[in-house]
């Protein structure tokens, strides 16, 4: 390391509103440290983020351990989203091999409330055939999932998405709605209810911004398929 290299360097594993928050917090509470945010690259354009900013994979826990070393590193924050598993097990195993030490900091799960009607799956394959037929589902789930409710015929799907996708959707029969998930619940009931929903299939992300469908859902009664972690 340079002789003028801060002494402290804090990387996080990010992809999440809560790491951007977290890399603000720091850049201002630690004005001597070096805040990098590592991002997998697979949004096209990212909101900016506060501190230096790294993207794309590392290699594993051994190319995450390497540039760690190579960065000199002091401290490690996991803050990806919580079913990104692979990156949080290569963060636990880089921590191990390099010696310094881990923060983990992914959302909890969100906990069933009273008049919440959720069906909790453990798998995308489980909540697509938990779909009755006839159902109009919001389907909350990140673009790379959507492919597998392909097969479900007699069922409407409605899809938010930020960006129009580049290939069309491959679901028979929806609706592409785009935009950014509303963030109070009386904004998602009014989409819930202009595209007639009867039921909702989302993950168990946890966090406040993907929350604001599940109150609406509860507060209009309607069924929830919700796909909970298995670790
Ligand atoms: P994953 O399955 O756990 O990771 C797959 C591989 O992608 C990792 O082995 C790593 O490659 C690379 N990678 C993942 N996160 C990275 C990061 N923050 N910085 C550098 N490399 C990263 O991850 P994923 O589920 O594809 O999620 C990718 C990113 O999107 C994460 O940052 C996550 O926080 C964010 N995200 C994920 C979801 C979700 O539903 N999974 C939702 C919102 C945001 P190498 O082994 O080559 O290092």
């Amino acid at each position: 390391m340079p002789a003028s290299a801060p002494s402290e360097a804090i990387l996080i594993l990010g992809g999440t509103k809560e790491a951007s928050d977290l890399a603000r917090q720091l850049v201002t509470g630690r004005p001597g440290a070096r805040i990098i945010t590592s991002l997998a690259g697979r949004t096209k354009e990212p909101a900016p983020l506060a501190g230096e900013v790294r993207t794309g994979g590392f290699g594993g826990a051994q190319g995450l351990a390497r540039y760690i070393r190579e960065n000199g590193i002091t401290l490690l924050i996991d803050a990806t989203h919580p079913f990104a598993r692979q990156i949080s097990a290569n963060a636990a195993e880089a921590a191990r091999l390099t010696g310094i030490p881990l923060e983990i900091r992914t959302r909890k799960p969100w906990a069933k409330q009273p008049g919440d009607r959720w069906t909790e799956v453990k798998t995308l394959e489980e909540a697509r055939e938990a779909i009755p037929e006839g159902a109009r589902v919001l389907l909350a789930l990140g673009s790379q999932h959507i492919g597998l409710f392909s097969s479900r015929e007699h069922v409407h799907f409605v899809v938010r998405m930020i960006d129009r996708p580049a290939e069309p959707l491959t679901l028979p029969d929806h609706t592409l709605v785009l935009g950014r998930p509303g963030d109070s619940a009386a904004v998602e009931t009014m989409l819930l209810i202009a595209h007639s929903i009867t039921h909702i299939v989302c993950r168990n992300s946890g966090g406040k911004a993907a929350y604001a469908k599940i109150e609406a859902a509860r507060q209009m009664g309607l069924p929830v398929i919700m796909i909970t972690r298995t670790s």
